[in-house]
């Protein structure tokens, strides 16, 4: 059964993988395929769009409308490959040397494959499988928070979550949240000879970046040797910066973005208190010698962690599936487990492929962990068709 889960679902993954969801892309073509495909076994699904109405999740409830279900969560959209040297075309699947390339095989559609390939067994069950598909995963966890409070609203209290993220097939029960933010500066063109009629953005920002910098050294400084996570503390970091327009001009505009990612425990605001209290007297102090000069700081998102949870049912369950008795892991990439805990749902991450071949040139699966994937969803299946009464437990 675990083979033909794998075969069927290493068919879905390729038509997965053929529709082009980067983020910055509407995801609704991906979702009238898998409604298309959920509707041949006579499932209907529910959409909760974004506002502008070009993208949306999905989610489904396979076997009977009753509580104590499994929500298999996967996000729909993937990272862009500008910029990267692929080998061959990143939307078709390509297998070589055991391994299945293209953007989103690890990260994360062949998870939603495999849950799509066992349909027809998750059908049979006395509990049922939630499959639930976001949106605007990989820009901040956009898209979920919508789509998790509906399944509150319509869905019978499921029994637990699983957020398949590329994990190896291993169970994680905790990741770091992200605080993402914009920090805009506007200065006063001048002749860059002229510091004294003019005010620089980008020196402005750079003093910024600098506080931000021994923020981050700070940060570093706190490790917590018992911590699960890699680095052992919250980490800051600026990706992105824009500034200026030529050598001898003072910059009118600069922006920079950075992002703070902490674990379970740390309030990110709270460290980012002074930071704001700097950035408003900085303003004040630009503004007063021209008017038009400023700093602005928005948050661009901000995704809570997964906090593990001692003894949890969901790790308890998912590792029964799997046989995983390894040490607890928690991972420093933030994903939408979090946001599902937030609401109440107990949640682990666990799904085909690894992150380290996530968002890379050439991304790939092993077919092995496809193999590792499938077998999974039948022991689900099975798990899920048993009488509840033989397992007081989950009660
Ligand atoms: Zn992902």
């Amino acid at each position: 059964m675990s083979a033909e889960i794998a075969t069927k679902g290493r068919a879905i993954l390729e038509t997965l993988v053929a529709f082009d969801t980067t983020s910055r892309l509407s995801n609704l073509a991906l979702i009238e395929w898998v409604e298309a495909y959920l509707a041949n076994f006579g499932i209907a699904g529910r959409r909760v769009p974004n506002a502008a109405g070009d993208k949306a999740n999905f989610y489904a409830t396979i076997g009977p409308d009753v509580a104590g279900g499994v929500i298999l969560s996967g996000h729909s959209d993937v990272v862009p490959i500008d910029g990267q040297d692929w080998s061959s075309d990143p939307w078709v699947v390509t297998e070589r040397e055991g391994k299945l390339h293209g953007r989103g095989t690890s990260d994360m559609k062949a998870f939603i494959a495999l849950a799509l390939a066992a349909v027809p067994l998750f059908q049979q069950g006395r509990r049922p499988v939630h499959i639930a598909l976001s949106y605007d995963e990989e820009v901040g966890c956009k898209g979920a928070p919508d789509m998790i409070a509906s399944i509150a609203r319509h869905v019978p209290a499921p029994m637990l979550a699983v957020v398949g993220e590329p994990t190896s097939m291993a169970v994680v029960t905790g990741h770091k949240g992200i605080a993402l933010h914009e920090v805009r500066v506007r200065g006063h063109e001048a002749h860059s000879s002229l510091t004294h009629l003019g005010v620089s953005a980008n020196n402005v920002a750079i003093g910024l970046m600098h506080e931000l910098m021994e923020l981050a050294e700070a940060l570093k400084a706190q490790a917590d040797p018992d911590s699960p996570f890699t680095p052992p503390h919250a980490t800051l970091t600026v990706g992105i910066m824009q500034g200026g327009t030529a050598s001898n001009i003072l910059a009118r505009d600069c922006r920079f973005q950075f992002d703070l990612r902490c674990p379970p425990g740390q309030d990110p605001l709270a460290i980012l208190a002074p930071f704001m209290e700097r950035v408003a007297a900085v303003d004040a102090e630009i503004k007063s010698r021209f008017e038009e000069c400023g700093v602005t700081i928005e948050r661009l998102s901000h995704t809570p962690p997964l906090t593990p949870v001692a003894d949890g049912a969901a790790e308890a369950f998912v590792r029964s599936l799997t046989g995983d008795n390894g040490p607890a892991l928690a991972v420093s990439y933030a994903a939408e487990a979090g946001q599902f805990a937030r609401a109440g749902f107990a949640t682990v991450l666990c799904g085909p492929g690894s992150i380290e071949q996530a968002h890379q040139p050439d991304e790939w699966i092993a077919l092995d962990q496809i193999d590792k994937g499938a077998a999974f969803m039948v022991r689900l299946a099975e798990r899920l068709a048993e009488r509840p009464a033989d397992r007081p437990e989950e009660r």
